[in-house]
Parts: C-alpha cells; sequence; structure tokens
C-alpha cells in the first residue's frame, strides 16, 4: 500500500500577534483507500489540520508528502495544481451557486480546467450519479433537501477523480434523517476506494472511519 498523506513533524503556528500554536507537530500516515475520521473540541485545531492536509495553509514546520509528492518544495501555482487534482473538499455549508443546476453546480468546478464544457457536463452527470442524484441532475438548489444538497457538493469534489476526499463537518447542517444519506454515500465511496478525511464532532459520523484521531489543544492523539 501506499500513502496519500505522510506527515513528519508537521505543525502550523499563525503568525499572529500573538502567534497561535495551532496544530503541534504531528507524525500521521494515511494509506491509499483509509477511511479516518478526526474528531476533538470546538477550537482544538481540526479545521488546521486539514487545511494543511488540503494545501490550502502552508505548514510551518516538518515535512508533508501528498502522494509521495514533498509539498514544502513546491511554488505556490504547483501547490494549486496538485491541490486541485488530487483533492476533493466537502464543507458543512454547501457553497452551491443558488440559480445553477446540480449538474451546472458540479461542472463548475472543472471550469478552469481546459476541459471543453460537453465533457464537463457529462462528468458532472457521472458523479451526480455516483452520488444517487440522476434523478435531480436539473434541480436547483433551493428545491432540494439539504442531504441532497450536500451530495451535490460531493459530486462535485468527485468530478475531478481525487485521491483524497476531505470532509470538514460534512454533516454539520443535517437532520439526522439525511445525514444518513451522506453517511452512506462516504461509505461506498470508502468501499469503491477512495481515501476520505472526515472531522466531526459527531460520534455517530466519527464511528464511521476506520481510523479515529483525536485532536486535542492542537495536540494529535491516536
Ligand atoms: P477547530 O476546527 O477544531 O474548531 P481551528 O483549526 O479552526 O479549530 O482553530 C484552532 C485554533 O487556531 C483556534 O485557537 C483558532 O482560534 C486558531 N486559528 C484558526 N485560524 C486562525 C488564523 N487564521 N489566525 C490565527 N489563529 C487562528
Ligand atoms: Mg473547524
Amino acid at each position: 500500500m501506499s500513502a496519500v498523506i505522510a506527515m513528519r513533524g508537521v505543525g502550523l503556528t499563525y503568525p499572529g500577534p500573538p502567534p497561535v500554536a495551532a496544530l503541534h507537530p504531528v507524525d500521521l500516515t494515511v494509506e491509499q483507500g483509509q477511511y479516518v475520521t478526526v474528531v476533538g473540541p470546538s477550537g482544538s485545531g481540526k479545521s488546521t489540520f486539514l487545511n494543511v492536509a488540503g494545501l490550502l495553509d502552508r505548514p510551518t514546520e516538518g515535512v508533508f508528502e501528498l502522494d509521495d509528492i514533498d509539498v514544502g518544495g513546491l511554488r505556490e501555482r504547483e501547490r494549486t495544481a496538485l491541490r486541485g487534482a488530487r483533492i476533493g473538499f466537502v464543507f458543512q455549508s454547501f457553497h452551491l451557486l443558488a440559480f445553477r443546476t446540480a449538474t451546472e453546480n458540479v461542472a463548475l468546478a472543472q471550469l478552469y480546467s481546459g476541459v471543453p464544457r460537453a465533457v464537463r457536463l457529462a462528468a458532472a452527470r457521472a458523479a451526480l450519479e455516483r452520488v444517487g442524484l440522476a434523478h435531480r441532475a436539473d434541480a436547483l438548489p433551493a428545491t432540494m433537501s439539504g442531504g441532497e444538497r450536500q451530495r451535490v457538493a460531493i459530486a462535485r469534489a468527485l468530478v475531478h477523480r481525487p485521491s483524497l476526499l476531505l470532509c470538514d463537518e460534512p454533516t454539520g447542517n443535517l437532520d439526522t434523517t439525511t445525514a444518513h444519506a451522506v453517511l452512506e454515500l462516504l461509505d461506498n465511496l470508502h468501499s469503491d476506494g477512495m481515501t476520505l478525511i472526515v472531522i466531526t464532532h459527531d460520534p455517530n459520523v466519527a464511528i464511521r472511519g476506520q481510523r479515529t484521531v483525536t485532536i486535542r489543544d492542537g495536540h494529535l492523539y491516536e
């Protein structure tokens, strides 16, 4: 098995002032196909960890390899390209455009990728099918349930076939019933071989992972 994420002594201190040591040096390896959940109280550093793992924030110390690529040596443009190619993000709020259909919302993810529009739309429809929403392809977000909107957001995160899916409180805005469909979907993606890191404060979500890590006061425990 090969590692999707390999962190050695990776930490992040926000410069401030005053400086905030949001993530103390972490050693963590996530193998391809693993489903990892990350728990911890509010303000403990979970989002900071996810932002580092997702190449949104640069760690201030340590060595971080994504798919065996040492990202510390990359220029900003290379990091952005790697992020765009390898990582899918899902957030608590779905960030869908209100006046675009589900298909258009998903297709917009590849807008600047040079992929022709017809190909983008076909890929978007395939991704919607993957999340069980083929029948809602032409629906606007306002007409969808929260769970359906989040599944559209997951389709958008999957459309460019990332090697890693990072989810920050993916069920945080959902009721139990609609959350269930999203969790089932994440289970299915895992079964299909996707590598998943899911941040949650909900114990019912945390137990879905094969592996749960805890972050407390910026320290990561396994
Ligand atoms: P969580 O997601 O677990 O709620 P965060 O990762 O968002 O926690 O935050 C961890 C700590 O880092 C908190 O103390 C927070 O106030 C601080 N923090 C987060 N972002 C910044 C930032 N951009 N600048 C300074 N401090 C920050
Ligand atoms: Mg957070």
